[in-house]
């Protein structure tokens, strides 16, 4: 007998041969009874096209069924003479065993697997066992943890070194590197649910805008500077030297001409760009859902929007929000938390103590009241006193002078012998003749932290909105999962700018006063403009604001008044927003809309920590991306073209 062995596409043939004599490769033998083995050691082309399932998807249900699954090397590990692989995708884990039932060559080929190779295998799905189901399938974190593929075939599609970091949830990678490495970064598990989320989102918004009768449409990003008081980034005309694009700070002007062009309810999931300093977590190009709509007023505005917010929750977390949502003034807001995006999970609110507190010696006090200003103070309850230690009480009161507060005057609540509150230690011998009123006005009880902060009201309002949060925070006043949605409204139209010595638009210029207020603009004593009301809204969910918008203004003489107020003169606005005024001639119906930062809103939802976890390709914090390298250097050549010549900073 024969005993043939030779390769033939990619397959070693080995074995006695019978029933009829072949050549192959120049040797006779017959093929009947040869073994077919893969020319290179241990692996068989496994067709990684056919897939019969994802890696999250077997169940002890798929017990005995032949599958062939793909996926990167989460995990490997030699045990007892055999392999075992978690294989990830997109859709889970599932734990590959190659032993005593694989072939030798692909239990060798196994034994070479590294993190992160790209594999497809052939086998059976196979129950753990009861001793070896992972503690993970209990707690729903591992819906494959009861079963594993014991391999017959592996097939590797490609290699990887080490990765620079572990991809794993748990990774103390810096962020560079991890965005750097963003395409790595991005296969773990949790940023992978953040997009499925974001897409979730999107499809969501844009089936109920659809079934609302929006339709999306696009506006460009070459464009002329937008309205949102940003910085531009610009892009250079080589066609028309010395001349500039801006890229949208948002598609305002546009979504306003829709309006004029009949288009009455449009709706865009929309990159917009934003040259700023990058403060904590902002992006310079963002997503927002802009929409605009046609003979509105401000409350079918809200209505719309809020449902779009309220089918998003459902969807994404089965989460029904009450509605219609709560609404509060502009003014109510900055008085009881002194900001207009207040977090309304919990209490502290500010209390107006001015009049009381002239009353004392305490100049501080007096001073700020006599000029015009206000003492207003939170009360904090911390009856065993652990929290708010001397080391603590200090640490915030350097936090307010690091956001330019002069101090932090405190005192403590105590029960004297007779059980009565009185005040003790920090400035309470100033408090002491008005400490039983003081007491009372603000609700104060032995155990409690009194914070006062003298100053102008919008000073004070700043420095104790963050005491307030930071308080709640070291206090574990915030409840989890919760959602406080709140609509702010009744903004000012207007306010002076200290800086540029000029009023400027709380929103933008094209935002409409309130009805009622028509005659305060068109007053000439221009004190009476910071009093105007804008038929503005903002919509805030846990003290984030997640966006906002107006009615606008469509009558002509209305924007040109405002324009004056503004300081704009009738040259400069025709150059700004020449086109818009054009169109504001042709028939404008009255309109309004509003955006949302959508990143923001995937932020919340998914409970990520950074806007960067849920962009795809984010920059850092300094506004560079290390994946690219952008920005970059760019050749002179490109800059000769575009008419530029660089400037060394600093000349
Ligand atoms: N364009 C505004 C913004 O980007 C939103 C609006 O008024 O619709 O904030």
């Amino acid at each position: 007998m024969n005993i043939l062995s030779f390769t033939v596409k990619g397959f070693k043939v080995h074995g006695p041969g019978c029933y009829k004599d072949v050549e192959v490769h120049g040797k006779t033998g017959r093929l009947g009874e040869c073994r077919l083995e893969p020319e290179r050691e241990g692996s068989m082309p496994v067709p990684y096209h056919q897939r019969t399932h994802t890696c999250g998807e077997l169940r002890a249900a798929h017990v005995g069924l032949e599958v062939i699954l793909a996926g990167w090397v989460a995990h490997h590990r030699d045990h007892k003479g055999m392999v075992f692989v978690d294989l990830r995708d997109r859709y889970g884990m599932t734990q590959l065993r190659f032993g005593d039932e694989t072939p030798r060559p692909v239990l060798e080929e196994a034994r070479r697997l590294r993190s992160e190779w790209c594999i497809c295998v052939r086998g059976t799905v196979a129950h753990r066992g009861p001793g070896n189901v992972s503690p993970r399938f209990y707690t729903g974190e591992l819906p494959t943890g009861e079963i594993e593929v014991v391999v017959q075939d592996l097939e590797i599609l490609s290699e990887s070194p080490p990765p620079p970091f572990e991809i794993s949830d748990y990774t103390s990678a810096h962020e560079d590197i991890r965005l750097e490495y963003r395409y790595l970064d991005l296969r773990r598990p949790s940023l992978q649910r953040n997009f499925l989320i974001r897409h979730r989102v999107a499809k969501t918004l844009r089936d109920y805008f659809d079934a609302h009768g929006f339709v999306e449409l696009e506006t460009p990003f070459l464009t002329k500077s937008t309205p949102e008081g940003a910085r531009d980034f610009l892009v250079p005309s080589r066609l028309h030297p010395g001349k500039f694009f801006a890229l949208p700070q948002s598609p305002q002007l546009f979504k306003q001409l829709f309006m004029v062009a009949g288009m009455d309810r449009y709706v865009q999931i929309v990159r917009c760009f934003r040259d700023e300093d990058l403060r904590a977590d902002r992006q310079p190009e963002f997503t927002q859902l802009d929409l605009e709509m046609s003979f509105v007023r401000a409350d079918e505005v809200m209505r719309m929007a809020e449902g779009a917010i309220a089918a998003v929750f459902a969807q994404v977390c089965q989460y029904e929000i009450p509605r219609p949502l709560p609404r509060m003034s502009y003014r109510e807001a900055m008085d009881r938390f002194g900001i207009d995006r207040p977090d309304t999970r919990f209490g502290l609110e500010l209390k107006d103590v001015s009049a009381l507190v002239t009353q004392t010696e305490f100049a501080p006090f007096r001073q700020a009241v006599e000029s015009g200003g206000v003492v207003k103070c939170l009360v904090s309850s911390d009856p065993g006193g652990q929290v708010l230690t001397r080391k603590t009480i200090d640490g915030l009161a350097d936090e307010l002078r690091g956001i330019g507060a002069a101090g932090l005057p405190y005192t403590k609540v105590v029960a004297d012998e007779n059980g009565q509150a009185r005040v003790e230690t920090g400035i309470a011998k100033y408090l002491a003749p008005i400490a039983p009123a003081l007491l009372s006005q603000v609700g104060a009880r032995p155990g409690d932290v009194i914070w006062f902060m003298p100053g102008n009201y919008a000073a004070v309002s700043k420095f104790l909105a963050h005491l307030r949060l930071r308080l709640a925070q070291l206090l574990n006043l915030i409840p989890a999962n919760r959602w406080h949605f709140l609509w702010i409204v009744d903004f000012p139209l207007l306010e002076w700018d200290d800086e540029e010595k000029r009023w400027v638009s709380v929103h933008h210029p094209f935002t409409a006063p309130l009805e009622d207020d028509l005659p305060l603009l068109f007053a000439e004593d221009s004190q009476q403009w910071g009093r105007i009301r804008a038929q503005a809204y903002d919509l805030v969910l846990n003290g984030v604001e997640l966006g906002g918008g107006s009615i606008r203004i469509h009558r002509p003489e209305v924007q040109r008044r405002l324009f004056q107020v503004l300081g704009i003169g009738e040259e400069e606005a025709q150059e700004k927003f020449g086109f818009l005024l054009q169109a504001l001639r042709y028939g404008p119906p009255p309109h309004g809309g509003l955006a949302f930062g959508l990143d923001r809103i995937v932020m919340m939802l998914t409970g990520a920590s950074s806007l960067r976890d849920v962009i795809a390709f984010p920059k850092t914090q300094r506004g560079t991306c290390p994946l690219t390298g952008a920005p970059s250097v760019v050749a002179q050549k490109q800059l000769a073209e575009l008419f530029l010549h660089p400037v060394t900073p600093g000349r």
